[in-house]
Protein backbone atom coordinates (compact mmCIF):
# COMPACT_ATOMS: atom_id res chain seq x y z
CA UNK A 1 0.00 0.00 0.00
CA UNK A 2 1.21 3.70 -0.84
CA UNK A 3 0.76 6.07 1.97
CA UNK A 4 0.19 9.83 0.90
CA UNK A 5 3.31 12.01 1.99
CA UNK A 6 2.96 14.81 4.17
CA UNK A 7 4.22 17.86 3.50
CA UNK A 8 6.17 20.72 4.98
CA UNK A 9 4.02 22.81 7.30
CA UNK A 10 1.71 19.65 8.32
CA UNK A 11 2.35 19.56 12.50
CA UNK A 12 3.62 15.70 12.28
CA UNK A 13 6.63 16.77 10.66
CA UNK A 14 7.33 19.11 13.53
CA UNK A 15 7.19 16.28 16.07
CA UNK A 16 9.79 14.19 17.84
CA UNK A 17 8.84 10.86 16.94
CA UNK A 18 8.23 7.81 19.62
CA UNK A 19 10.41 4.87 20.08
CA UNK A 20 8.74 1.35 18.74
CA UNK A 21 8.74 -2.17 20.41
CA UNK A 22 8.29 -5.48 18.87
CA UNK A 23 4.22 -5.27 19.36
CA UNK A 24 4.10 -2.65 17.12
CA UNK A 25 1.23 -3.77 15.30
CA UNK A 26 1.80 -5.26 12.03
CA UNK A 27 5.56 -3.55 11.99
CA UNK A 28 6.31 -5.93 8.95
CA UNK A 29 3.69 -4.90 6.13
CA UNK A 30 4.37 -1.26 7.43
CA UNK A 31 8.05 -1.21 6.32
CA UNK A 32 7.11 -3.09 3.46
CA UNK A 33 4.43 -0.18 2.69
CA UNK A 34 6.90 2.67 3.56
CA UNK A 35 9.50 1.01 0.75
CA UNK A 36 6.77 0.89 -1.66
CA UNK A 37 6.00 4.51 -0.78
CA UNK A 38 9.47 5.52 -1.04
CA UNK A 39 10.51 3.87 -4.77
CA UNK A 40 7.00 5.08 -6.12
CA UNK A 41 8.07 8.74 -5.25
CA UNK A 42 11.81 7.73 -6.71
CA UNK A 43 13.09 8.72 -2.92
CA UNK A 44 15.88 7.03 -1.48
CA UNK A 45 14.82 7.66 2.61
CA UNK A 46 11.84 7.89 4.24
CA UNK A 47 10.99 8.68 7.83
CA UNK A 48 7.25 7.44 9.25
CA UNK A 49 6.54 10.62 10.12
CA UNK A 50 6.78 11.67 6.46
CA UNK A 51 3.42 9.19 6.36
CA UNK A 52 2.06 10.94 9.17
CA UNK A 53 2.93 8.18 11.81
CA UNK A 54 5.30 10.00 14.63
CA UNK A 55 7.32 6.92 15.41
CA UNK A 56 11.61 6.09 15.05
CA UNK A 57 11.31 4.36 11.68
CA UNK A 58 13.35 4.79 8.71
CA UNK A 59 13.64 3.01 5.53
CA UNK A 60 16.44 3.94 3.13
CA UNK A 61 17.29 2.24 -0.69
CA UNK A 62 19.64 3.40 -2.82
CA UNK A 63 21.66 1.96 -5.53
CA UNK A 64 25.11 2.20 -4.49
CA UNK A 65 27.44 3.68 -6.67
CA UNK A 66 30.51 2.36 -8.05
CA UNK A 67 33.65 4.47 -8.54
CA UNK A 68 35.48 1.55 -10.46
CA UNK A 69 32.72 1.37 -13.54
CA UNK A 70 31.81 4.80 -13.06
CA UNK A 71 27.93 3.78 -12.49
CA UNK A 72 25.38 2.92 -9.89
CA UNK A 73 24.57 -1.07 -8.95
CA UNK A 74 21.30 -2.72 -10.20
CA UNK A 75 20.54 -3.44 -6.91
CA UNK A 76 19.13 -1.06 -4.43
CA UNK A 77 20.71 -1.65 -1.08
CA UNK A 78 18.27 -1.20 1.64
CA UNK A 79 18.81 -0.41 5.41
CA UNK A 80 15.19 -0.37 8.03
CA UNK A 81 16.24 1.91 10.68
CA UNK A 82 14.15 1.23 13.74
CA UNK A 83 14.60 3.32 16.70
CA UNK A 84 18.15 4.74 15.19
CA UNK A 85 20.50 6.78 17.29
CA UNK A 86 23.56 9.20 15.90
CA UNK A 87 26.14 8.28 18.23
CA UNK A 88 28.96 10.39 16.86
CA UNK A 89 29.34 12.65 13.87
CA UNK A 90 32.67 11.15 12.23
CA UNK A 91 34.75 13.52 9.73
CA UNK A 92 34.96 16.18 7.75
CA UNK A 93 31.47 18.26 6.96
CA UNK A 94 30.66 18.64 3.40
CA UNK A 95 28.25 19.98 1.01
CA UNK A 96 25.35 17.37 -0.74
CA UNK A 97 22.72 18.55 -3.08
CA UNK A 98 19.59 17.57 -0.82
CA UNK A 99 15.73 16.68 -1.36
CA UNK A 100 12.97 15.42 0.27
CA UNK A 101 9.66 14.08 -0.58
CA UNK A 102 7.91 16.28 1.96
CA UNK A 103 9.40 19.68 0.53
CA UNK A 104 9.10 19.50 -2.81
CA UNK A 105 10.50 20.82 -5.99
CA UNK A 106 12.96 22.63 -3.49
CA UNK A 107 17.32 20.93 -3.99
CA UNK A 108 19.54 22.84 -1.90
CA UNK A 109 23.09 22.08 -0.76
CA UNK A 110 23.23 20.85 3.13
CA UNK A 111 26.44 20.73 4.99
CA UNK A 112 26.47 17.32 7.32
CA UNK A 113 29.81 15.41 8.37
CA UNK A 114 31.12 12.72 5.84
CA UNK A 115 30.78 9.59 8.49
CA UNK A 116 28.62 8.73 11.38
CA UNK A 117 27.79 6.16 13.88
CA UNK A 118 24.88 5.00 14.05
CA UNK A 119 22.60 2.54 16.44
CA UNK A 120 19.39 1.15 15.32
CA UNK A 121 17.38 -2.28 15.33
CA UNK A 122 17.09 -3.72 12.03
CA UNK A 123 13.62 -5.33 10.55
CA UNK A 124 14.43 -8.84 12.53
CA UNK A 125 15.11 -6.42 15.44
CA UNK A 126 18.92 -7.17 14.95
CA UNK A 127 20.70 -4.66 17.02
CA UNK A 128 23.61 -2.72 14.65
CA UNK A 129 26.10 -0.10 15.69
CA UNK A 130 28.01 0.88 12.56
CA UNK A 131 30.29 3.65 11.18
CA UNK A 132 28.30 4.75 7.94
CA UNK A 133 30.16 6.74 5.05
CA UNK A 134 29.01 7.97 1.69
CA UNK A 135 25.16 7.99 0.66
CA UNK A 136 24.22 6.22 4.03
CA UNK A 137 25.29 8.39 6.05
CA UNK A 138 24.22 11.35 4.00
CA UNK A 139 20.41 9.93 3.80
CA UNK A 140 20.96 8.59 7.46
CA UNK A 141 21.55 11.93 8.90
CA UNK A 142 18.61 13.22 6.39
CA UNK A 143 16.04 10.88 7.39
CA UNK A 144 16.94 10.88 11.15
CA UNK A 145 16.62 14.41 11.14
CA UNK A 146 12.60 13.86 10.80
CA UNK A 147 12.53 11.93 14.12
CA UNK A 148 13.42 14.95 15.80
CA UNK A 149 10.98 17.02 13.66
CA UNK A 150 13.47 18.78 11.54
CA UNK A 151 14.04 19.12 7.65
CA UNK A 152 16.68 19.76 5.49
CA UNK A 153 15.70 23.19 5.13
CA UNK A 154 16.19 23.64 8.64
CA UNK A 155 20.27 23.44 7.80
CA UNK A 156 20.34 26.50 5.43
CA UNK A 157 21.17 30.13 5.88
CA UNK A 158 18.85 32.42 6.91
CA UNK A 159 19.51 34.22 3.69
CA UNK A 160 18.87 31.31 1.59
CA UNK A 161 16.09 30.50 3.77
CA UNK A 162 14.53 33.80 2.94
CA UNK A 163 15.05 33.13 -0.44
CA UNK A 164 12.92 30.11 -0.70
CA UNK A 165 10.59 31.73 1.20
CA UNK A 166 7.73 31.90 -1.53
CA UNK A 167 8.56 28.22 -2.52
CA UNK A 168 8.17 26.95 1.06
CA UNK A 169 4.79 28.67 1.32
CA UNK A 170 3.92 26.64 -2.03
CA UNK A 171 4.73 23.79 -0.30
CA UNK A 172 2.86 24.69 2.79
CA UNK A 173 -0.40 26.08 1.13
CA UNK A 174 -0.67 22.79 -1.14
CA UNK A 175 0.14 24.77 -4.28
CA UNK A 176 2.90 22.26 -5.37
CA UNK A 177 2.32 19.37 -7.85
CA UNK A 178 3.64 15.83 -7.47
CA UNK A 179 3.81 12.94 -9.29
CA UNK A 180 3.19 11.16 -5.80
CA UNK A 181 0.34 11.77 -3.79
CA UNK A 182 0.79 14.05 -1.17
CA UNK A 183 -1.84 14.33 1.97
CA UNK A 184 -2.77 18.05 1.65
CA UNK A 185 -2.08 20.35 4.52
CA UNK A 186 -5.07 22.30 6.52
CA UNK A 187 -4.16 25.72 5.44
CA UNK A 188 -5.02 28.35 7.76
CA UNK A 189 -7.45 31.07 6.50
ZN1 LIG B 1 13.14 14.22 3.97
Amino acid sequence: MIYPIIGLGHPTLRKVAQPIDKDYPELDKLIADMYETMYGADGVGLAAPQIDLSIRLVVIGFRPYDEKTDSYGPEAEEHTLINPEILEYIGEKEYFNEGCLSVPDIHEDVLRTEGVRVRWYDEKWELHEEELHGMFARVAQHEIDHLEGKVFTDHLSPLRRTMLKRKMNDVMNNRVRTYYRMKPNKTKR
